[in-house]
Formats: structure tokens, C-alpha cells, sequence
């Protein structure tokens, strides 16, 4: 089981809202992100010693519930003044929005002890396989995006379907690139019948794993889909914790969950769900949100522990924005991203960039 992380309670939080743009919009069957907008947060102590939070709810709620400007409200009013004076805000749901000021005050505390996250969460040395992401588009177009990534080095890629953008770009990609690891993200927009559907149709592709074909909630139906077809099924939106995933296994509704930190509510949560899948001999894997650089490199040093650790659907940095708050974090050549050192998350945000990026700024009183 995983040690318990230190979390430290901040004398001085301020919070930020910042907007950059994406390099290439991204398409998925909840909608597009063009602009990356974010929450950062900034937990200080009277020693002078900063950790730094990310909050990635999408800028609207059409992922989940969760999105950035309800995320910037409960950290302002509700959540950061309750980490201020030492006591649980009582708030239900907003994961991302808990996540943010969980990892703010998780690298303060390591940060003033010199550890690093990776090793505080017991991660492995090794780098961590990055499984590019591409989005929604014709077959021309992910025929493109697919041949930049492997150029690049990718040897994993997880294509983005949807009704009707599904079996001929799979079936494009899988002979284009005969020896690659392909899955499929679906977000939860297949009925059953479609999704029986598209299981049968997919079946002699050689794919990893079809993510998420149904909606999140349906693990009833996500169960059927098992039954009745040879699919592996990986859950994402459908994995909000322990007791949900728990649940599905039950139901033998998951083959292998798409861990987020920040969809499941931080760093100790996303640990908790980890100890889950190894006592049940359950395969995991890290999900991206689109982070910027801080939750990037949280991201990565979780992607790296052991029962969570395979190929991750993190990128490079410059995948997605050209001016990160923070350094880079770029794909080697064979494909993997290297787990920052820390200490605490490692990479700190740049304070010029930091202004250049902040639309909105608020320090939170207790
Ligand atoms: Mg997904």
C-alpha cells in the first residue's frame, strides 16, 4: 500500500486565472478546447517556501461537471479559505477544484522537506511511455496527426471517435502503422447497440483498449458490452473513485481505468484507487487533461508508480502551448517523458509568464 503524503496547511494562498492558447484546437466527442484556461494556485508559508497547484476543469462542463469557472469560484470562496484555517470546507463534488489545492499543498510541504513527489508517492526511476492523443478529424487529417507523432517518437496512440468517426480511421491507422499500440477514446458518446456495434466492427483491428464507449454512469451498460462482445473496455469518465471503480468491478464492467488525479479529487485519492486496482489485478494507466506545465509534471511522477504505469496519455509540453509557465517537458527519443526531479513537483512557473498569462488574480483571506 502507498505511504500517506504530507500535506502542509498554507499561511498564504493566492490563486490566479490564466489562458493560453492551444497550439492545435482539440476535438473530442464532448466539444473543442482552443484556449487552455486554468486556475493556478500559489500556497505559501511564513517560512517563504511556495507550492504550486493546477486546476484543469475544462472550460465548460461538457466533460464532466466540473468546469473553470466554477472551479475559480469554490477555490475563491469556499475551498481556499478552508485549507487557510485548517478545516474541510464540506464541500461535495468539484474534484478538480480539491485536486488543485491538494497539489499546491502537497509540494509545499515536499518542498520544504527537499522530496520529490515521485519519491513520496513511491514512483519507479523509469520514464514514463507517452500515449499521443489524437483528436477528432478526417481520415486524411489523423492520418497526418498520427504520422507527426510516431515522427516524433510516439510508439502508443489513443485516436478520439464518435458516432460516425470511429471504424474507418481506426481501420486507416491500424494499416498505415501495423505494429503500433492504438486504442480508442470514445467519451461516453455510443448507446449500447452502437457501441456493440463498433466492438464487432473493430474486432480484428488489434486494439488496446476502447475507453469509455458509454456514458460514464452506465456501468450496467458498460457490463453488457463485456458480455456481449470481446472488447477490452477501459473506464474513464465512469472511474470518479474507490467506491465507483469498486462498483464496476463488481459489475465486471472495466477491463483497465484511466486514472486522472484530477477527475478523481488529487494526488491521495488517485493513490487510494491505485491500491484498489493492484489488490484486484487491475491494469491503469494516467489520463491527461490538457495540463500546463505544474500538473504536467504531477501528472507524470503518478504515471510513474507502479500499478498505474502503463503508456500514459501525457504528451510534450509543445504539443500544446509554445509559452508554458513553466520549462518544457519534451518526448525523448524513444517515445518517453522523464519524471521531474523535484524537489516537491519539480518545475516552478516562470513569474514573467506567469503575469503574461493571468487574466484574473485574487488572494483568498481566511
Ligand atoms: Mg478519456
Amino acid at each position: 500500500m502507498t505511504s500517506s503524503l504530507p500535506v502542509a496547511t498554507p499561511d498564504r494562498l493566492e490563486l490566479r486565472r490564466v489562458r493560453l492558447p492551444l497550439v492545435v484546437p482539440r476535438r473530442a466527442a464532448h466539444g473543442v478546447e482552443a484556449v487552455r484556461e486554468v486556475v493556478v494556485v500559489r500556497a505559501s508559508g511564513a517560512d517563504g517556501v511556495v507550492g504550486w497547484g493546477e486546476c484543469d476543469a475544462l472550460s465548460l462542463p461538457t466533460y464532466t461537471s466540473e468546469w473553470q469557472a466554477g472551479a475559480w469560484r469554490v477555490l475563491a470562496e469556499l475551498l481556499g479559505p478552508a485549507a487557510l484555517a485548517g478545516t474541510d470546507a464540506g464541500v461535495v463534488g468539484h474534484p478538480m477544484a480539491a485536486a488543485a489545492l491538494e497539489m499546491a499543498c502537497v509540494d509545499l510541504a515536499l518542498r520544504r522537506d527537499g522530496r520529490s513527489l515521485a519519491e513520496a508517492l513511491g514512483a519507479g526511476d523509469g520514464p514514463v511511455t507517452s500515449r499521443a492523443v489524437v483528436g477528432i478529424g478526417s481520415v486524411d487529417e489523423v492520418l497526418a496527426a498520427v504520422d507527426a507523432r510516431i515522427t516524433a517518437g510516439h510508439r502508443a496512440l489513443k485516436l478520439k471517435i464518435q458516432p460516425g468517426h470511429d471504424v474507418a480511421v481506426l481501420a486507416a491507422v491500424r494499416s498505415a502503422w501495423p505494429g503500433a499500440s492504438v486504442a480508442a477514446d470514445a467519451n461516453g458518446s455510443y448507446d449500447l447497440d452502437g457501441a456493440v456495434a463498433l466492438a464487432r466492427a473493430v474486432d480484428g483491428l488489434d486494439l488496446e483498449y476502447v475507453e469509455q464507449p458509454l456514458a460514464g454512469p452506465d456501468l450496467l451498460g458498460a457490463a453488457e458490452l463485456r458480455r456481449r462482445t470481446g472488447v477490452r473496455i477501459a473506464l474513464d469518465e465512469g472511474a470518479t473513485g474507490v467506491d465507483q471503480v469498486a462498483s464496476a468491478l463488481a459489475l465486471g464492467a472495466l477491463d483497465l481505468v484511466n486514472v486522472k488525479p484530477a477527475r478523481v479529487g488529487g494526488l491521495a485519492a488517485a493513490m487510494r484507487l491505485r491500491d484498489l486496482l493492484v489488490d484486484r489485478g487491475v491494469g491503469g494507466f494516467c489520463g491527461g487533461m490538457y495540463e500546463l506545465g505544474i500538473a504536467r509534471a504531477a501528472v507524470l511522477a503518478v504515471a510513474a508508480v507502479p500499478g498505474l504505469d502503463g503508456p500514459a496519455d501525457l504528451g510534450p509540453t509543445s504539443g500544446y502551448v509554445t509559452d508554458d509557465l513553466t520549462p518544457g517537458l519534451e518526448l525523448a527519443a524513444d517515445g518517453t517523458l522523464a519524471v521531474p526531479p523535484g524537489p516537491g513537483i519539480g518545475p516552478e512557473p516562470d513569474p514573467g509568464r506567469l503575469d503574461a498569462a493571468t487574466v484574473e488574480h485574487v488572494v483568498v483571506e481566511p
